[in-house]
């Protein structure tokens, strides 16, 4: 897990400056909540954290961006490996429909090339999949589509996803916005043991789930329409 800050944070979509003057920092092993009305910038600044806008036509940043005190928008720096020491789990849990439930946790580190072992790999899978509570509900179904698990499941898949590249943070864009109650619960659940060893951003618009889950808020405002979003308040949650 690493410290995560963002220092005069002002992005922009072509000329719209959409969010203005963001500076957070967040400590390792903790959970921070974006909260705050739709339109606020919430999510734009989210995928800032791990250059994720950079695939938005016209979207571009001013300020900075540091993971423990190194700029990841540095001239040298490779947004792959950023992608990869931030991991990102989006609101509508979208395993891979055509891939198996191990391929989909797999997915990453494929993706980055690396070459493992079939027995190195069982135990990603493995691994990854009882780090996401998910385990003992598909252990027996493995090749099976992801497509196919409840939605609630689906969410834990893709965090499986995301933590088997092994990232220092995790940031989660409404995680569990669609899904029903029971299994929203599931994910605080998940949220909270995932805090020992990762660095948690979520955003959501629900000051209940904020409260639950989070150990810092920062609430972001507009002021009117056609106004940026600012951050109004970054306090302890509790
Ligand atoms: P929130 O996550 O708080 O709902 P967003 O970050 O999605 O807010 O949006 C912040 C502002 O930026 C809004 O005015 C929104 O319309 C605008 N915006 C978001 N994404 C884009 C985009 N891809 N292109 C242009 N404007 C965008
Ligand atoms: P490190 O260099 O951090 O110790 P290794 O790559 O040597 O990590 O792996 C140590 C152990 O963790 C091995 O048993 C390996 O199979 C397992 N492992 C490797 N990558 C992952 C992963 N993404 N998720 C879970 N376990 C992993």
């Amino acid at each position: 897990a690493k410290r995560i800050e963002t220092r005069d944070l002002n992005i922009f979509y072509g000329d719209f400056r959409a969010v203005a003057d963001v500076s957070i920092d967040i400590e390792p092993r903790s959970v921070t909540a974006f909260i705050g009305p739709s339109g606020c910038g919430k999510s734009t600044v989210l995928r800032t954290l791990n250059r994720m806008h950079e695939v938005i036509p016209g979207a571009h940043v001013e300020g900075q961006v540091l993971l423990d005190g190194d700029d990841l928008y540095a001239p040298e720096v490779d947004p792959v490996l950023v992608r990869r020491q931030v991991g990102m789990v989006f609101q509508r849990a979208n395993p891979f429909p055509t891939m198996s439930i191990r391929e989909n946790v797999l997915a990453g580190i494929r993706l980055n090339n690396r070459r493992i072992s079939k027995s190195e790999a069982d135990d990603i899978v493995e691994q990854n999949l009882r780090g996401a509570n998910l385990w003992n509900e598909v252990k027996d179904r493995l090749d099976a589509p992801g497509s196919g698990l409840s939605g609630g499941q689906q969410q834990r898949l893709c965090i499986a996803r995301a933590t088997a590249v092994r990232p220092d943070v995790l940031l989660m864009d409404e995680p569990c916005s669609a899904l029903d109650p029971i299994s929203t619960l599931a994910i605080e659940d998940l949220i909270e043991e995932l805090k020992s060893d990762y660095t948690i951003v979520i955003v959501t618009h629900n000051m209940q789930q904020a409260s639950r889950v989070s150990d810092r808020t920062a609430f972001f405002n507009i002021a009117g329409t056609g106004k940026p979003g600012r951050l109004i308040e970054y306090d302890d949650t509790r």
